[in-house]
């Protein structure tokens, strides 16, 4: 469960303002942001990759603390990953990440000024130092709170004994 908006079910960005209050807004280059004003209520979001943007989720990054996601916002996680993002942040590969995040972006018509590639840089590098392990993958069943009558162990792919 986390805060989501209750019109698209997108997690979404909290907001300290002085004084203690909060407000959320939309993730950065969500569509839904500008069609509808976000309505915060705790829920299972409905994920898309929290770095691109991208779907479906394949995996969860989980984080030990609260990330800076601009100077002003911020997001507790966990962080919802896609195939790519998964593979580029298992691996190791930070630049080729911050490659294909601003490339999706920019598909997605998300006007990239330089600041901003410099706070997708900034929140990368918090989640390569908060994170608690790597990418752990999603559960084939996209629902956990239907699970099928029978689950089937999957078989191991490789002999378990010595090599
Ligand atoms: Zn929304
Ligand atoms: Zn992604």
């Amino acid at each position: 469960m986390q805060i989501a908006c209750r019109a698209c079910r997108r997690p979404l960005n909290r907001i300290d303002h002085p004084g203690g209050r909060q407000s959320w807004v939309h993730a950065l280059g969500q569509q839904e942001d500008g069609t509808h004003e976000p309505q915060p209520v705790l829920t299972d979001p409905d994920y898309r990759c929290d770095l691109c943007n991208d779907e479906p989720v394949t995996s969860l990054l989980v984080v030990s603390g609260t990330v800076r996601i601009t100077p002003i916002s911020m997001s507790d996680g966990p962080w919802a990953l896609c195939s790519t993002c998964t593979e580029l942040i298992t691996a190791n590969k930070w630049q080729r990440l911050l490659n294909h995040v601003t490339t999706r972006f920019r598909g997605q018509g998300v006007h990239l000024f330089p600041h901003l590639i410099a706070d997708i840089r900034r929140l990368h590098g918090q989640l390569r130092r908060l994170a608690v392990g790597p990418p752990v993958p999603l559960a084939t069943n996209p629902d956990p709170h239907t699970p099928g009558p029978e689950q089937e162990t999957p078989a191991p792919e490789s002999p378990s004994g010595p090599v």
